[in-house]
């Protein structure tokens, strides 16, 4: 089985992409999460370019302990006319004190005679002095071949030099780097091929852009052409369009093209560690993204469902099981009589034999959708609704009435206060709590009056509150939608509420949050299934 070695850059390209902050502590974070893939190496950043990189140098000496990757501290070559051994950029390399180091250095003519300004003989000298100094304190070391494609389109004997020098000097690799992300797949399988054949036993790795929507298909074409190392970042983040994205580029070697590239039961743990990159750099994965995303194994039509609950095989790519995501019924008015017993069947609930009670849930589904639900979209309410066609009706609480008042003063501010009648544990109860929002207020004022009763709706909180006006063209007449997302720590599930009345409208998302909390912690089994692929609904 032929080999590539996994280099995640995703701490030193990939935190490049606008709007992404990392601090330390998350950079370590990463480190320790992406680790669990199993790859060969992560980059951690440039020491001495940045405090913060210095930090997590320092720290990481102490602090990380990587189980299988290596970690590489990333520099440039020596500036134009110095001396590598006491240039101050390669100093700072050696003291991050790691095994392996990574240089980048000019190979487009170009941007050695006017970027460094400096004559392209000793742009060639750069490259070969710092390699071998490198080297010669006993570091593993690859070259990064900056503009590398580009530089090779222009002017191909000047871009062989360079990375020939690096070669000739001692690295171990030599990375090939498409740095404005503009090369298409058919060019890299030509260029590569044709510089693997010329560096004969040299290795070869690339790192791409995915400026031309190409990230991932060059990185897969470099690899057919001969490239043993791939440099990339989960989930595709880096500077502009990002850099090729690993969590695409993995599973593709893998499952695809049948490259080993990390342990298989590590590739399971791929959806995990994509979706907590994500947590951790405050950017959601786009639910369509490819292997990793909520709706990458999800499946609407009705017709479909049927055969899919029979040959799974017939309708996806691969077994999402394969890189830890799972099939995902999603439900609709478009949904069949299929979709409705698996999804209750999930809930520990057996309609097989119960035709009537699923022709009702299918009716209520589509007038339901019809008048603005949206049933894909809140997996809670949808498990209600199943339960209370088969019989079953919530005991927790009962609703007599509530009331909400808003009061806007002169100055601006803004007071809410709710107060809700309910019969509980064998008792009329009457609470009232103020709120930032009559949607918070409510919620107050629910839990006040049965929170005693029900001590578990502490763990219970609200992560999000979508409203969306359905129908704009009617005004303020139109009906609302209201989405809340709930949590008790380890469950996550999404309610809705459709009315003329934005108030009315919460009220039916929130009741539906809380009763769906209160069957989660009475349940002895993980989750019934209000997502079934384990994850949080994102
Ligand atoms: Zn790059």
């Amino acid at each position: 089985m032929k080999q590539v070695e996994i280099y995640d850059t995703t701490l030193r390209d990939g935190s490049q992409r606008e709007g992404l902050s990392l601090t330390v502590e998350d950079k370590l974070r990463i480190a320790r999460k992406i680790d669990e893939l199993g790859i060969a190496y992560i980059e951690g950043g440039w020491p001495g370019a940045n405090p913060k990189d210095d930090e997590f140098f320092s720290r990481a000496k102490t602090e990380l302990k990587l189980e299988s990757a290596e970690l590489v501290a990333f520099g440039s070559t020596r500036r134009a006319g110095a001396e590598a051994a006491t240039d101050e950029v390669l100093a700072a390399l050696i003291a991050a004190g790691t095994q392996t180091v990574c240089i980048v250095g000019k190979t487009w003519d170009y941007h050695v005679t006017e970027a460094l300004q400096t004559t392209l003989d000793e742009g060639v000298a750069m490259a070969r002095d710092s390699v071998a100094y490198l080297k010669s304190r006993g570091l593993r070391v690859f070259f990064d071949a900056e503009h590398f494609f580009d530089g090779y389109k222009r002017n191909s004997d000047y871009a062989m030099e360079v990375i020939r020098a690096a070669a000739d000097a001692g690295a171990d690799c030599v990375v090939l780097c498409d740095t404005n992300g503009g090369t298409l797949p058919h060019e890299v399988e030509e260029i590569v091929g044709s510089v693997h054949n010329e560096l004969g036993d040299v290795s070869i790795g690339a790192h791409f852009h995915n400026d031309s929507g190409c990230g991932v298909a060059n990185a897969l074409a470099a690899v057919r052409s001969g490239a043993v190392q791939v440099q990339g970042c989960i989930n595709g983040l880096g500077e502009r369009c990002g850099n090729a994205n690993l969590s695409q580029v993995i599973p593709n070697l893998m499952l695809k093209m049948g490259v080993d590239c990390v342990p298989l039961e590590s590739l399971e743990r791929l959806t995990e560690v994509s979706h907590h990159v994500a947590e951790i750099a405050n950017l959601p994965i786009d639910p369509q993204a490819a292997f990793v995303g909520s709706s990458a194994f999800a499946h609407k039509a009705g017709l479909h469902v049927s055969a899919i609950a029979r040959r799974p095989d017939a309708y996806e790519h691969i077994k999402p099981e394969l890189v830890g995501n799972g099939t995902r019924l999603v439900v609709s008015e478009l949904a069949g009589r299929s979709t409705v017993i698996i999804k209750a069947h999930e809930m520990g609930i057996d309609l097989e034999a119960r035709p009537d009670v699923v022709a009702e849930i299918l009716t209520t589904l589509k007038n339901l959708e019809h008048v603005g639900y949206h049933f894909e979209a809140a997996d809670g309410s949808f498990e209600l609704l199943v339960r209370n066609a088969a019989g079953w009706e919530q005991s927790y609480f009962r609703l007599e009435g509530f009331r909400v008042i808003m009061e806007s003063n002169a100055d601006g501010r803004v007071a809410t206060e709710a107060t809700i009648k309910v019969h509980a544990g064998g008792e009329r109860i009457i609470a009232t709590a103020e709120g930032n929002g009559p949607v918070n207020a409510l919620d107050r004022a629910l839990r006040e009056a049965i929170g005693s009763i029900y001590p578990e709706l502490e763990n219970l909180h609200l992560t999000d509150f979508k409203v969306r006006v359905l129908d704009t063209s009617k005004g303020t007449g139109a009906v609302t939608r209201v989405l809340i997302d709930s949590t008790d720590g380890t469950h996550s599930w999404s309610t809705i509420g459709v009315s003329e009345n934005m108030i009315e409208a919460s009220w039916q998302a929130l009741q539906d949050s809380i009763i769906c909390g209160l069957v989660n912690s009475t349940r002895n089994q993980p989750q019934l299934a209000l997502t079934p692929d384990g994850g949080s609904p994102d």
